[in-house]
């Protein structure tokens, strides 16, 4: 049996990854901001329906998602996000950076041409614009970062509960492909940005949870010294 969704941290989980959901999704995150609920990426499509089904399984109300954030334009990262915008009116939200590839469907930027697939032009509800944001839910606020390198969009997302700082760092092992749009230099000054954030734990985009602190910050700094 799969293992179901997994809670990070008070209202924080882990939904989707291959473990979870299956093999060609990225890490998908929800957060609970007292009912308004959120989404961090949506895996690569295939897997919608057991999406859902965790977050009903968590006794959460899928209708009730108002946001699907996109890290970056990548197919195993947006798959789902036309189905969850048909579905439940969730807004879809990315850097203006990485909206074109999504609203003309291109194959080849989406990488849905890796993964065997397609990707149908899909409109965005809120372009990110600029280097850094901030999205208030409740109380709470969502910050985000434009974290360019992977993609010239990628965004990494963070917040603060329970004394503890969440970072959703993202595709930060790479891969670098011009085809991609990437660019190592800029990667490089991400990284920086995200070291200084200080995070206690880190929600990655493909291999899950990393924490304490130290485990955060060696992780990024793995990927960093191979670079050099
Ligand atoms: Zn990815
Ligand atoms: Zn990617």
């Amino acid at each position: 049996m799969r293992i179901k969704a997994e809670e990070i941290i008070s209202g924080i989980y882990l939904i989707g990854v291959p473990n979870i959901t299956l093999p060609d999704d990225a890490a998908v995150y929800l957060i609970d901001f007292t009912g308004v609920l959120v989404l961090i990426d949506s895996g690569a499509g295939r897997s919608f329906n057991q999406l859902v089904g965790n977050i009903e399984l968590l006794g959460l109300n899928p209708s009730s998602l108002s946001h699907l954030i996109l890290t970056h334009n990548h197919i195993d990262h947006i798959g789902s996000a036309p189905l969850f915008r048909k579905k439940y009116g969730t807004k879809i939200l990315i850097h203006e950076l990485d909206a074109d590839a999504m609203e003309s469907g291109d194959s080849i930027r989406t990488a849905a041409n890796w993964y065997d697939t397609t990707f149908p032009p899909t409109q965005i509800d809120q372009k990110l614009k600029g280097a850094y944001g901030i999205l208030k839910f409740g109380t709470e606020e969502l910050r985000w970062l434009h974290t360019p390198g992977h993609t010239p969009g990628s965004i990494s997302l963070y917040l603060n509960r329970g004394g503890k700082r969440i970072l959703f760092g993202r595709d930060i092992h790479g891969p670098f492909h011009k085809a991609f749009g990437s660019y190592i230099e800029a990667w490089k000054k991400s990284m920086q940005a995200l070291l200084a954030l200080d995070a206690d734990i880190l929600g990655e985009g493909h291999f899950g949870i990393y924490q304490p602190k130290d485990r955060v910050r060696d992780y990024i700094e793995r990927y960093l010294e191979e670079c050099e």
